[in-house]
């Protein structure tokens, strides 16, 4: 077994072993962002696992935001889309203030315009 201690692969560091299952070892790691997890070491050293998985959660909000961005200023039928809010609803829509005419009509994600 390769021992992977101390290593340090994109945003995980290696801390200890962790378990063996049946093909794979697992190991305890320290993300860049703080938390610990457990992870295969293969997956690790292959780069397909970079982070404890909040790189993932990162990169899904940026490119939601992207996507968002495109909607502020656009207009269906009596809304009109002012801005981006921060939050997001339990699905993890986008969420848009809004203007309805003329008054602001809070945060709503786009399925319900
Ligand atoms: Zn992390």
């Amino acid at each position: 077994m390769m021992d992977l201690t101390g290593h340090k692969y994109n945003m995980l560091t290696v801390l200890s072993f962790h378990s063996k299952t049946s093909e794979y070892n697992k190991w305890i790691c320290s993300c860049d962002c703080g938390r610990e997890c457990v992870k295969y070491g293969h997956l690790i050293r292959a780069g397909q696992t970079i982070s404890c998985g909040c790189e993932k959660i990162r990169r899904s909000i940026e490119s939601g935001k992207r996507n968002a961005a495109s909607l502020v200023g656009k207009r269906f039928g009596r809304l009109v889309v002012i801005e981006r809010d921060n939050g997001y609803n339990k699905h993890k829509k986008a969420m848009w203030l809004l203007k309805v005419s003329g008054k602001t009509h809070g945060a709503s994600d786009s399925e319900r315009f």
